[in-house]
């Protein structure tokens, strides 16, 4: 398999355990970020990824957007959502006429951010269950059996994207492209908006939702909200699969603060418009009712707000 040269926009949790597990498998990666204790510490002591396979040091190139100059054949956008515009932007000289994106944030709205810089033949989606900490600067955890899912925007096959795939897959990060990711991010995304909104408004772990009756009804109440909204959008989601999900993260996550809550107690702003923020306005032009879904969102505004 010949080496791709690869750049991870936003070097945190997933940027660093794709671009260090990517590296490490003998692809050209650079890190690219814009937080000073990250850079400083990759640069400083490599970067530390401790997942099954044990606990490694890695050095790898991390630079600022302005100091990158190679236009790579992925650039691998892993920002928050709310920050992906304004990456791309400073990131803008980096995309060359061969360079493709993908996106496997979280949330709804990935591929018309990354339209605005590449044309969509060169641009792909996908989802990943793919967990990853950054429990300290230049130190990324991660554990556990995952999936990704990937597609190009405009649906069409792709040799670029097959070989990405195919090298992640050996990389440990176990990945198929799939003519169905559009309904996979669909359904990881009825999962978030349930359960990131509900421990972020009422400050509970995963596992302290699901030790209460209430929180589990709830959660299951929320994400049939989006489920109908993806229903109306042409998309075969599998509620029984998506429920299960749900009950299996509520039953064995206990102690997980989703990312959500995390940046609410950290004040930061949160990924809520493109999870509840998104189905609110794409249940509105679909006249859907998903007043669950719309108070929650309301609630994390207000406590972004006064944050
Ligand atoms: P993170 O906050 O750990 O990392 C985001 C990184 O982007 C940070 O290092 C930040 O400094 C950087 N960044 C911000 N603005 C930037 C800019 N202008 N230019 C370059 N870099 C910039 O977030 P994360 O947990 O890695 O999540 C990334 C995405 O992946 C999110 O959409 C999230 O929902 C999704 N996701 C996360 C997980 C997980 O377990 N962490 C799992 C699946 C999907």
């Amino acid at each position: 398999m010949s080496p791709i040269r690869i750049s991870i926009l936003g070097a945190g949790a997933m940027g660093s355990l794709f671009g260090g597990l990517m590296a490490e498998a003998g692809h050209a990666v650079e890190l690219i970020d814009v937080n000073p204790a990250q850079i400083a510490a990759v640069r400083e002591q490599g970067l530390l990824i401790r997942n099954d396979a044990g606990e490694r040091r890695l050095a790898i190139p991390i630079k600022r957007p302005e100091e990158a100059t190679r236009q790579p054949d992925w650039l691998i956008v892993f920002t928050k959502a709310m920050h992906t515009q304004g990456a791309l932007a400073a990131a803008r000289h980096l995309i060359g006429p061969q360079t493709r994106l993908l996106s496997l944030q979280n949330g709804l709205g990935n591929a018309e951010k990354l339209t605005a810089f590449a044309d969509a033949s060169r641009i792909a989606i996908g989802m990943t269950t793919v967990p990853a900490d950054l429990v300290a600067p230049g130190e990324v955890h991660s554990h556990g059996e995952s999936k990704t899912r990937v597609v190009m925007a405009d649906g069409s096959e792709n040799a670029a994207l097959a070989a990405l795939a195919a090298a992640l897959d050996a990389a440990g990060l176990p990945c198929t492209v799939d003519p169905d990711a559009v309904v996979a991010i669909w359904e990881k995304v009825a999962f978030n908006v349930a359960l990131n909104s509900l421990c972020a408004v009422t400050q509970r772990t995963v596992g302290g939702l699901g030790a209460a009756a209430e929180g589990r009804r709830l959660a299951h109440a929320v994400a049939s909200e989006t489920l109908a909204v993806a229903q109306a959008e042409g998309l075969a989601v599998l509620a029984e699969r998506t429920h299960a999900t749900i009950d299996h993260a509520l039953d064995h996550h206990g102690g997980h603060k989703p990312s959500m809550l995390q940046d609410l107690l950290a004040k930061r702003p949160t990924e809520i418009e493109t999870l509840n923020g998104a189905i609110v306005r794409a249940a509105e032009r679909h006249g859907i009712a998903v007043p669950r879904t719309e108070t929650l969102y309301a609630l994390v505004k207000l406590a972004e707000h006064a944050a």
